[in-house]
């Protein structure tokens, strides 16, 4: 038996499964949004202190091979905490997960426009991504290309409440399948950013893909380190379907050599592919 309310669930939930990766801070276009407001709640939660143990990152684009995962057990069924969380090119998926206690030092707010027009959390990286993302969007307009960020960076504890929320909701294994498991998303890392055309249409959904925006980006974002982190067709190694507006910063050599064989994160790394 199904009356409204259950419909209307069901309905949000499907909705939401195709956002996998960059997790969903907002309901798609259409559907009601989710009861649990998670913002009221993620926000404001300093509990989760960055630990000031190792020194300052070495955030230089040198190449540092170093980010693959450690051999550390993890919590959950073979998932391995990451070593070197504050490394450029850190391997972060379904597989390596940051540490409970990992928050970046050195988020900022990058220079460009986004599609809404507070001052949140979500528009910051990195400053190396930060500085690198500002070159990549003028380069853009430069070619006549308008872009808008959607979604950046997302704090531990933002994902954590975020994700607790769906659980109370849905139970575990239900959540898992829809929203980033705390310390797997990408977006934790302040490298990452879903970026969209300045209209904001298609902002983080399949259609993007036939943009001219997502074309200039599949083209151009390794001139500036960046790499389209969820390419079409390598969902089994990636762990994530296609996702034309999710770019990684990994600097510029990194970008270039991944851009050229048409590669992921995970092979470039020789990380285990995510789901075998
Ligand atoms: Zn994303």
């Amino acid at each position: 038996m199904m009356n409204k309310r259950s419909l209307a669930a069901m309905a949000l939930l499907i909705s939401v499964s195709l956002l996998s990766a960059c997790g969903k801070d907002k309901a798609p276009a259409g559907s009601p949004a989710p009861s649990a407001s998670p913002s009221a709640a993620a926000s404001q939660s300093p509990t989760a202190k960055p630990t000031p143990t190792a020194g300052s990152p070495s955030a230089s684009s040198s190449v540092s091979p170093s980010a693959k995962p450690s051999a550390t057990p993890g919590k959950n069924d073979g998932v391995q905490v990451i070593a070197k969380p504050e490394s450029i090119t850190v391997l972060v998926n379904k597989q390596n997960m940051l540490p409970d206690n990992y928050n970046p030092t050195d988020l900022v707010y990058p220079d460009i426009p986004f599609t809404f027009k507070e001052k949140l959390e979500k528009r910051k990286m990195r400053k190396e991504a930060a500085e690198a993302i500002e070159q990549l969007f003028a380069g853009a307009k430069k070619d006549d290309i308008s872009l808008a960020g959607v979604s950046a960076y997302r704090s531990h504890a933002t994902q954590t409440s975020l994700f607790n929320s769906y659980v109370k909701k849905d139970g575990l294994e239900k959540a898992k399948t829809y929203s980033a498991v705390p310390g797997t998303s990408e977006h934790e890392t302040g490298l990452a950013i879903d970026v969209s055309g300045s209209d904001g249409k298609c902002a983080a959904q399949d259609c993007f893909g036939g943009t001219k925006e997502a074309k200039w980006l599949a083209e151009h974002a390794h001139e500036y380190g960046f790499i389209i982190r969820y390419p079409k067709g390598k969902d089994k190694i990636t762990g994530y379907q296609y996702e034309p507006w999710h770019i990684r910063y990994v600097g510029t050599k990194m970008a270039k050599e991944i851009a050229d064989k048409g590669s992921t994160l995970e092979e470039h790394l020789n990380a285990v592919p995510v789901s075998k």
